[in-house]
């Protein structure tokens, strides 16, 4: 991962999406920022008992540290929606739109930042060069289990055109392997996956989702994991895990306007 520091805010990027100048990506991390508290650093989730002020000039701060852009917020259910606007929509998203209840968003739209935000759950960047097509999808464990990559891809072939084998994928920060601790995953997680269980009941939701990226048709070489868990590394990552009452850092990505 290529780590960045703009607007005194520090933030990774995949490399091979980094070398995309069409594109705007970021995974922010929590430094820098102005919020205080249990949330403290770039907080940009609201609804964590955050101060509404500082959440919304820290989004402000992370819009121009990406490049700028419109942000295009969900509100994230864990269920397995995708919400989609494209240029021939009567009319696009606006930022004043409500957000969609879904946990993915895919668009060929430029100027917009699609914002997925995180606290241990995975987010995960696509993109179609070919196409120009950019996605992004909230996924935790019972996104993975539904398999919403496999219907992000779906959602970029069938509406918008574009080819599996020419999309590039970034998994991002988020509980790994040593952190994703399931004891009752007898109850929760089917048994077809429980051949991703590391050790007694841990699981490792990166080969997960590397799996369906590949079984929706992507090369094994365009698929990027940031191979970093949230848990691990408190200083850079709010994790629910670690600490039930924390922030959320976000992960956007979009089409540079021209
Ligand atoms: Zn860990």
């Amino acid at each position: 991962m290529i780590f960045r520091t703009r607007e005194a805010l520090g933030f990774f990027q995949f490399p091979q999406l980094a070398q995309r100048p069409e594109i705007r990506h970021a995974i922010f991390t929590r430094l820098g920022g102005c919020s205080q508290g249990p949330c403290q650093g770039l907080n940009l989730g609201f609804g964590c008992g955050d101060d509404h002020a500082a959440v919304a000039a820290n989004r402000q701060l992370a819009v121009r540290a990406a490049g700028g852009g419109a942000l295009v917020c969900l509100h994230q259910t864990h269920g397995t929606a995708i919400f989609s606007f494209s240029r021939d929509d009567a009319q696009c998203q606006s930022p004043e739109s409500p957000a969609p209840l879904a946990d993915g968003a895919v668009t060929d739209v430029p100027g917009r930042l699609l914002l997925i935000q995180v606290a241990d759950c995975q987010s995960v960047m696509l993109y179609d060069p070919r196409c120009r097509v950019v996605a992004n999808v909230h996924c935790g464990w019972r996104g993975s289990v539904a398999n919403i990559l496999g219907r992000a891809v779906g959602v970029m072939q069938e509406r918008f055109g574009c080819h599996p084998e020419t999309i590039m994928a970034g998994i991002g920060p988020s509980l790994g392997p040593c952190c994703a601790e399931f004891v009752n995953y007898r109850s929760e997680i089917p048994e077809k996956f429980w051949g991703y269980r590391v050790g007694r009941d841990h699981f490792d939701f990166w080969s997960l989702s590397r799996d369906q990226l590949r079984a929706a048709g992507l090369p094994e070489a365009q698929i990027e994991c940031s191979q970093m868990c949230s848990r691990c590394n408190p200083h850079l990552f709010f994790s629910y895990r670690r600490a039930r009452h924390t922030g959320r850092f976000a992960a956007v990505i979009g089409i540079a306007e021209a």
